[in-house]
């Protein structure tokens, strides 16, 4: 579909999905182009899915604090890791949102701005440089397409591995004390690769337990896993009272890059067009850099030297990270996985908080492979095991 030069525009932005990415697009837009008329196409009838998307310090840059602070539910100080034979502190904010958050600060700001729309309930069933045909078949037209609609609309895989998870928000008997996260608990029998518990405290009553997995494998027993959480709780020390939610997760680890972005249009962002962390499986780090980077430039000028910067900066972060699977996923197993995860956290705060940022320096890449080698003596960099008083 190639709209002739004189086709009416719908919109200037014309965000396709309304998911993680072209939501943060279309905060950053109203914040730093007011005037820019911007339509958001969404299949469900909400924003967002199912998700707790948490980040860390550094994955949101501190330019795009003024729009997205808003979004941010939950902040921590830093949060704990748990191995067999040690414990580890790593310092610097640690923030959660719900869907529902993201839903919500969305709808907001469209409310208060005639130029900005949203449309749920809105299918796309194709999208071009210049606009969307949806399944009612009506055709918008946009003078910036940008395409996010997640992980099952192209996204292409890079062999590897996967993060998996289930996870469930608990509403607890008897209230607890935690005053940060448990990012990973590696105290629990290890299978299928290596394997661990994450919490978030919401509250004294309200947690997020996930049994997560770094595995070879994508399979996932939904039930079987839901079970084993509930019966492992108390081990943890929490007495679960009710589940409120239950969240699934299959995120790609690729062992080979699938950062490929287009230099034209429609713009591939989010997920599909492997703006995500191969690391991690996380992806808000990444599409809050694009958005910063569609708000700050003009629509006409999306494609310059700041979008060849950025695009360059992220594929090489990618290509590192997914170096870095191709070792895990491919020479790395059970026991051995685990240690390995253990080694990386040897790693100073700084370090961490780049790694997962994406903002990886050649030297910071240089000690991530160096802590890795089983040669690197254990007791190299001790770290604080707990929080400071
Ligand atoms: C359970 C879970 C937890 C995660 N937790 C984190 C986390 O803590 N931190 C982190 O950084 N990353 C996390 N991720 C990874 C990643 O951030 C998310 O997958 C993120 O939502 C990807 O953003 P996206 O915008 O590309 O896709 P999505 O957020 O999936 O958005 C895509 C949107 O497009 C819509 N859509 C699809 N097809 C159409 C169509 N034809 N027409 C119109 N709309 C359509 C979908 O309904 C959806 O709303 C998590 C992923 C999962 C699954």
């Amino acid at each position: 579909m190639k709209a002739p030069s004189n086709t009416r525009m719908d919109a200037d932005y014309l965000l396709v999905g309304g998911g993680l990415q072209n939501a943060l697009i279309l905060l950053a837009l109203a914040e730093r182009q007011p005037e820019a008329s911007i339509l958001l196409l969404e299949r469900e009838d909400a924003l967002g899915g199912n998700h707790i998307w948490s980040f860390q310090t550094l994955d949101l840059p501190a330019s795009a604090m003024g729009w997205a602070a808003p979004l941010i539910e939950y902040r921590w100080p830093g949060y704990q890791l748990h191995f067999r034979e040690s414990s580890r502190w790593v310092e610097g904010t640690y923030s959660s949102m719900s869907s529902e958050q993201l839903d919500r600060v969305v709808r907001q700001v469209a409310a208060t701005r005639a130029n900005i729309r949203i449309e749920t309930g809105a299918a796309v069933t194709s999208c071009d440089a210049r606009g969307v045909t949806l399944s009612d078949g009506r055709v918008l037209h946009g003078r910036l397409v940008v395409d996010a609609r997640g992980p099952d609309n192209g996204a292409r895989r890079g062999g590897g591995g996967y993060q998996k998870f289930v996870g469930l928000e608990c509403r607890l008997r008897q209230p607890v004390s935690m005053s940060a996260p448990i990012l990973m608990d590696t105290r629990c029998d290890q299978r299928d690769g290596f394997r661990f518990h994450y919490v978030l405290p919401f509250a004294e009553d309200r947690v997020l337990i996930e049994d997560t997995y770094f595995s070879n494998d994508p399979a996932l027993d939904v039930a079987t896993l839901r079970d084993g959480i509930v019966a492992e709780a108390a081990g943890l020390g929490f007495e679960i009272e009710s589940v409120l939610r239950t969240e699934v997760g299959v995120l790609p680890m690729p062992s080979f890059s699938t950062f490929s972005p287009r230099h034209r249009e429609p713009l591939q962002g989010g997920y599909a067009g492997g703006w995500f962390n191969p690391g991690t499986g996380y992806s808000l780090a990444a599409a809050a850099r694009l958005a910063e980077h569609l708000s700050s430039v003009p629509i006409d000028a999306v494609y310059g030297p700041a979008w060849r910067r950025l695009v360059r900066h992220i594929r090489v972060q990618s290509h590192f990270l997914a170096f870095l699977n191709l070792l895990m996923f491919g020479f790395f197993h059970d026991a051995q996985r685990a240690k390995l995860m253990e080694r990386f956290y040897l790693l100073p705060d700084d370090v961490v908080h780049r790694f997962f940022a994406m903002e990886t320096t050649l030297v910071d890449m240089w000690r991530i492979m160096w802590v890795g080698a089983p040669w690197t003596p254990k007791g190299w960099g001790k770290r604080a095991a707990c929080p400071p008083d």
